[in-house]
Formats: C-alpha cells, sequence, structure tokens
C-alpha cells in the first residue's frame, strides 16, 4: 500500500492505473461502515484509492473540527487489510494552499435539511470531493447511504460538471443495537447512547406506519416524530422527501426516503431509510 500526501505523489503513485479505479473518501476514524465501502470498492475495481482529510472547510463549527477523532496509525491498518492500493492523505495546505479561493456550490440541494441547520457545509463537502475526484482520476466512486443528503449533492455534482465517474451508494452499517457506526458515537455517554436508540427506532416506526394501506407522508413523519420524542433528544428535522429530488413527497408514486436528525450530549446524529 502506499501513502502519499500531496496531489503530485498521488498521480506518481498511480502512474497509468489499471482500471477501473475505485475511489473511497473519508475523514479518517474508520469503522465497519468505512470498511465496507472498501469492500464494495475493492469487489468491482481494479485500483482502490482511499483518501483521509478531515476538511476544516466543510465544518461549521470549529469546535466540531477540533473534536474530531484523528487515527491515523489504525486508520492505516484498517486500509492495508481492506487491501487499498493507494491512501492520499494530504494535511490542509496541501489541499488548500495559499491563494485558494474556489468554492463548487451545488444549489438547493446543498442548502436544504443538513445545509440549512449547517451554512456552507455541502460547499465544503463539494468543494473536497470534486478535487479528489480530479487528483485520483476515479472511475468509481462510493458513498454511504448514511449520509443520504451528502450521496445526492454528489451525484447532482459529478452530473452537472460531467465528472465522468459513478457514483455508487453501499447501505448503511448499523452496531448490534441499530445506531448508525458514526465516527461521532464515541462522544456519546451511555445515557446518550441509550437517547439515540430511538433513531432507528423512529425509522422502524416509520417503516411500519408506510406499510400501513392508507399511510402519507406526513403520517410517516408523524409515526417517526412520536418515537423520537420519547427520547427528549433535540430534533433539527423529520422529513418524507422523494429519494432523488428531495423535494418533500405528496404521496408515495416514486421512492421516498424518511431524513432524520436530531442533537443528544451535543452530538448532532443523522440516520435515514429508504421506504419502498
Ligand atoms: P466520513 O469519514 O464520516 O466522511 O465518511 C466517509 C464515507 O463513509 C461517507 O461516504 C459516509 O457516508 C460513509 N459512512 C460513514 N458511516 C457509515 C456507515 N455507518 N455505513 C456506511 N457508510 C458509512
Amino acid at each position: 500500500m502506499i501513502i502519499t500526501r500531496s496531489a503530485d505523489d498521488l498521480a506518481q503513485a498511480l502512474g497509468a492505473p489499471s482500471h477501473p479505479v475505485g475511489f473511497v473518501p473519508t475523514m479518517g476514524a474508520l469503522h465497519a461502515g468505512h470498511a465496507s465501502l472498501f469492500a464494495a470498492a475493492r469487489d468491482e475495481c481494479e485500483t482502490l484509492v482511499a483518501s483521509i482529510f478531515v476538511n476544516a472547510m466543510q465544518f461549521d463549527r470549529p469546535e466540531d473540527l477540533a473534536k474530531y477523532p484523528r487515527t491515523l496509525e489504525s486508520d492505516l491498518q484498517i486500509c492495508r487489510s481492506e487491501k487499498v492500493d493507494v491512501v492520499y492523505c494530504p494535511d490542509q495546505t496541501a489541499m488548500y494552499p495559499t491563494g485558494f479561493s474556489t468554492v463548487v456550490s451545488v444549489g438547493r440541494l446543498g442548502r436544504i435539511l443538513e445545509g440549512a441547520d449547517r451554512p456552507g457545509h455541502f460547499d465544503g463537502v463539494a468543494t473536497v470531493v470534486t478535487k479528489l475526484l480530479s487528483s485520483c482520476r476515479a472511475d468509481v466512486a462510493y458513498f454511504g447511504q448514511k449520509d443520504f443528503q451528502q450521496l445526492a449533492v454528489i451525484r447532482r455534482l459529478a452530473l452537472d460538471l460531467n465528472l465522468g465517474v459513478d457514483i455508487r451508494m453501499v447501505p448503511t452499517v448499523r452496531d448490534h443495537d441499530g445506531l448508525a457506526l458514526s465516527s461521532r458515537n464515541i462522544r456519546l455517554s451511555d445515557e446518550g447512547r441509550r437517547r439515540a436508540l430511538s433513531i432507528p427506532r423512529s425509522l422502524e416506526a416509520a417503516r411500519t406506519e408506510y406499510e400501513r394501506p392508507g399511510s402519507t407522508p406526513s403520517s410517516v413523519e408523524e409515526a417517526a416524530k412520536a418515537a423520537l420524542e420519547a427520547s427528549g433528544m433535540l430534533i433539527h428535522y423529520v422529513v418524507v422527501v422523494d429519494a432523488e429530488t428531495f423535494v418533500e413527497a405528496d404521496g408515495f408514486d416514486r421512492t421516498s426516503a424518511i431524513l432524520v436528525a436530531a442533537t443528544v450530549d451535543g452530538v448532532r446524529l443523522i440516520d435515514n431509510a429508504l421506504l419502498d
């Protein structure tokens, strides 16, 4: 496995790679969710590139950035065992040298929901992913369903800018108790984690209501909200949207998704389920 720290080193390490080149961008603190992205990519691609970069540009709150776990040595071990060929782990200066001034902004999809609550977040994501995709010249890039809006933003970006990369979704990996794996979970107290379990429960309640004849997007939202409210978490949104356009759905003619964001112990958690 080759470890590179600048775009030039990465280009040199890749040389003339065997195609398809698969790419998995991460911010490190790797867990089984990331490993499932590596496994999907390893399965389908000749060359596997991963990046580990805590992207300051996508954090709207400096304290969130400061608290972000940094575990490079164990991350590299996981990359090795998942048979990653090349890891790209630049520092902030290598990614954003003095004079850097371009921002990639995806429009409405980047401004609603997570984008509304975290101004500038998706501009940061879109900018770094554009840079990463052009640096590794990936044919296929893999993203987790857990960050469903991020996936939609990246799909839009790849299409709008003709990036020539296929975007694949990998299902959310959950802990034994149903909580979606996230590098933020280690910041939860025992009590906070117990409360956070109302998130997967709310998605279950949403699915059950969805299957009831006569259910509507708003009855599904209400069912999910009731499960969350019981936990005392701070709810940011519980919403049913069209899974592609993210327009709030009037009915269930197309695939819908339910998206949830809530905070406990000062930790913002998101999760979602496809209703189909
Ligand atoms: P992050 O390091 O948090 O930026 O995440 C890097 C990639 O891993 C993103 O595409 C995430 O959606 C994905 N990811 C994070 N957690 C999970 C999970 N529990 N299951 C599947 N994919 C995940």
